[in-house]
């Protein structure tokens, strides 16, 4: 077997932890998506009763706390969406609800970059997600906490562009909840140390553009800033 790569050590994206000298390198990165009623309220579809579904983004859209993100390219609405952030530790399928949370390392705070208007061209022509979510920077992500030091439940998720606010809700307004959503997502695929489930953002997305700073809090984890450049 051959042990050096063509172009570059293969190594992950990795965010940070908080009182650990080492690196949780991502795996996989999960969304929900719909998971704040305000929210389906505000796109005006679904309904607030359907099962919770799911999309990825590739591993590499990973942007730690105080990048700047190019605008992207093949949009005119590019759009934030603040959310909570799962950082699985062990393996699991099939994992019962009651069971889903020791499958948990940590909590951080992420924003789901999309852009929206190829979201919603996909959507009007039964297209998939993918071009507007999964694309390079789309995935923010501050500081993890491990949780060993408490899981998040509860507590204020906000969204501030420039200093004003944006987004504001409470994490236990998620229609499923973080065990739920464990359980639900390792029916479809074995969960694995190193992935990441964003669970869904709350009323109030829109639009930045070029020079705009976004900063995303939630209690008890490190606020997460970034700045959007040009393209
Ligand atoms: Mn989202």
């Amino acid at each position: 077997m051959p042990t050096d790569n063509v172009f570059f050590e293969i190594t992950r994206p990795a965010l940070e932890v908080e009182d650990d000298h080492r690196l949780f390198g991502v795996r996989r990165i999960y969304c929900v998506g719909r998971n704040y009623v305000s929210h389906i309220r505000e796109m005006q579809e679904g309904d607030e009763r359907d099962l919770p579904f799911f999309f990825q983004k590739p591993t590499d859209a990973i942007a730690i706390n105080g990048s700047t993100i190019a605008y992207p390219p093949a949009t005119k609405d590019f759009q934030f969406e603040a959310e909570l952030v799962v950082a699985i530790g062990s393996a699991g399928r099939a994992i019962a609800i009651e069971n889903a949370l020791d499958h948990v390392f940590g909590y951080a705070v992420g924003i789901d970059l999309t852009r929206r208007d190829q979201q919603f061209e996909a959507r009007d022509h039964r297209r998939p997600w993918e071009g507007g979510k999964s694309f390079d920077q789309s995935a923010p992500c501050g500081r993890l906490r491990k949780a060993q030091k408490g899981h998040i439940e509860s507590g204020q998720i906000a969204l501030f562009v420039n200093g004003e606010q944006r987004q504001a809700s409470d994490l236990n307004l998620m229609i499923w909840n973080v065990p739920e959503i464990i359980s639900n997502l390792s029916t479809q695929y074995e969960l694995m140390p190193g992935d990441l489930i964003f669970t869904g953002t709350p009323a109030g997305v829109g639009p930045v553009i070029p020079g705009d700073k976004i900063l995303v809090t939630v209690d008890g984890l490190d606020d997460l800033a970034v700045t959007i450049g040009n393209n």
